[in-house]
């Protein structure tokens, strides 16, 4: 397949990339090898090509409804990007303005998150949630390990709670850190982690509860206020106090701006830490998340390490040392050009697209929603049970492939696993324009396959590796 897609060579061998000879000058070779790296230079022109090219077969981003994380920025973003591409962001010392700006963008979220004393509060910049999630989840641990061994008591097993539908980075916490998942199944009557039975799996070990504030598979917000409440009744029986870390990887650049009035933030006294992705409904390019403790006390010390800064010292607590500093001058940026207004604006932009689609959706017949976009502008589908047994989901996520569109369909999570949805991400600049024409491929395509005269076949064994 791949071989030729450069001017319809034949023959060539698929280990090398062919070049087409408009882009070549005269004498250079026209294949560069593909696994190797190439014995000598070629023209920048000519790498660009190749490089442009095969990356062009990755699809229209935009076109994209998998995905979470932005697919387009204004063109002064485009500039600030290419103008800030070479800072580091653990140069502190020599880019002390690009470390100032990272500050100010924390402190501003740990405000709009109503965090106590803004000014009082810690946080980071990291390169997405899953590491602003890791750094959480490492703070509950080793607070909860301090507070065993000051009481003399065993802190070997460690267990953290969450939802089955947690995002694939708390499994990697887990794993990578040796912490127990404790994952509290959803079921149709209990769509996401809402403090039912918690009980049953918060003990002495549990260093922290994770909330999750716009659930991957679907969109939902789990009920932050009331996973506390259930820990405060847990805590006036048994005396354990344990902390909740809200993983706002898209809902804490959403709700902020689209339910203000919904408590889920650090107006909640047990919620220590939260962390979002700037790069999902931060609306920067991907590479930057962040994460912030209501106060200083809430991050151990020990975790701290100093970085030269101005000839003094500055703290940092993240997994990488190098990583780019642009995408947070991207986020400031961002922060100025719209404000609150302006992101409220965009945000409930998004909702209403969504809610629009969710709508329409239910409304060709064949599907039932699972939940309506209201949260998140995130939201999933499932056929209904007597509509057909000739297609399926997934066979409508094909059809749409053909149009362009990425709309994917996965199974929910274990004990809901034979349930098979379908999930939009509605994101700044998916227009109404946009979301008509993908409603008019779904219907043509719906039509096409409740006409087929049989049953689809179907390939064994699909991959069911879809990652949230
Ligand atoms: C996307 C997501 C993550 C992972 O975030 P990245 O920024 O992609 O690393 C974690 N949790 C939730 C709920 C998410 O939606």
């Amino acid at each position: 397949m791949s071989r030729s897609i450069l001017n319809g060579y034949t023959g060539s061998d698929p280990d090398r990339s062919e070049l087409n000879p408009l882009f070549a000058r005269p004498g250079e070779a026209h294949d560069l090898p593909k696994f190797r790296l190439p014995a000598s230079e070629a023209l920048p022109e000519t790498a660009y090509q190749v490089v442009h090219d095969e990356a062009m077969l990755d699809g229209n981003a935009r076109m994209n409804l998998a995905t979470f994380v932005s697919t387009w920025m204004d063109d002064h973003a485009g500039r600030l990007y290419l103008e800030a591409a070479d800072k580091n962001m653990i140069d502190k010392d020599e880019y002390p303005r690009t470390a100032e700006i990272e500050a100010r963008c924390w402190t501003m979220l740990a405000d709009l998150w109503h965090a106590p004393q803004p000014r009082r509060a810690i946080g980071t910049s990291t390169i997405g949630s899953s590491e602003a999630c890791m750094l959480g989840g490492l703070a509950l641990k080793r607070r909860w390990r301090n507070a065993r061994r000051a009481a003399g008591k065993p802190a070997d097993r460690p267990n953290l709670v969450m939802s089955s539908a947690v995002q694939v980075c708390w499994e990697k916490f887990c794993n990578y850190w040796d912490v127990e998942p404790r994952l509290v199944p959803i079921s149709e009557d209990h769509k996401v982690l809402d403090g039912y039975r918690l009980e049953d799996y918060v003990d002495e070990n549990t260093i922290g509860v994770v909330a999750i504030m716009g659930v991957t598979y679907t969109g939902m917000y789990e009920p932050v206020a009331k996973i506390a409440q259930a820990l405060d009744a847990i805590q006036e029986r048994t005396g354990l106090d344990v902390p909740i870390h809200v993983d706002a990887a898209s809902g804490g650049m959403i709700a902020p701006f689209v339910q203000p009035d919904l408590e889920w933030d650090f107006r909640i006294n047990r919620v220590a830490s939260i962390s979002t992705s700037g790069h999902k409904y931060g609306l920067v390019y991907p590479g930057i998340g962040w994460v912030v403790w209501r106060e200083e006390s809430a991050l151990p010390e020990e975790l701290i390490f100093e970085v030269s800064y101005l000839g003094g010292q500055m703290p940092t607590f993240a997994l990488n040392f190098s990583r780019p500093g642009a995408q947070v001058l991207l986020q400031y940026y961002m922060f100025l050009r719209l404000g609150f207004d302006g992101y409220r604006r965009v945000q409930a932009n998004s909702r209403d697209v969504a809610r629009y689609l969710a709508g329409e959706i239910a409304q060709m017949g064949p599907f039932e929603l699972w939940n309506d976009g209201s949260d998140i502008p995130v939201f999933a589908w499932r056929l209904r049970a007597d509509h057909t047994d000739r297609w399926n989901l997934y066979d409508l996520s094909d059809r749409l492939r053909m149009k362009g569109w990425l709309v994917p369909a996965y199974p929910m999570p274990d004990n809901l696993a034979d349930l098979t949805v379908q999930r939009i991400v509605v994101r700044n600049g998916l227009s109404r324009d946009l979301a008509d024409a993908l409603l008019e491929d779904m219907r043509a395509e719906v039509t096409y396959l409740d006409r087929l005269g049989g049953p689809l076949p179907h390939v064994e064994g699909r991959p069911a590796a879809f990652h949230h």
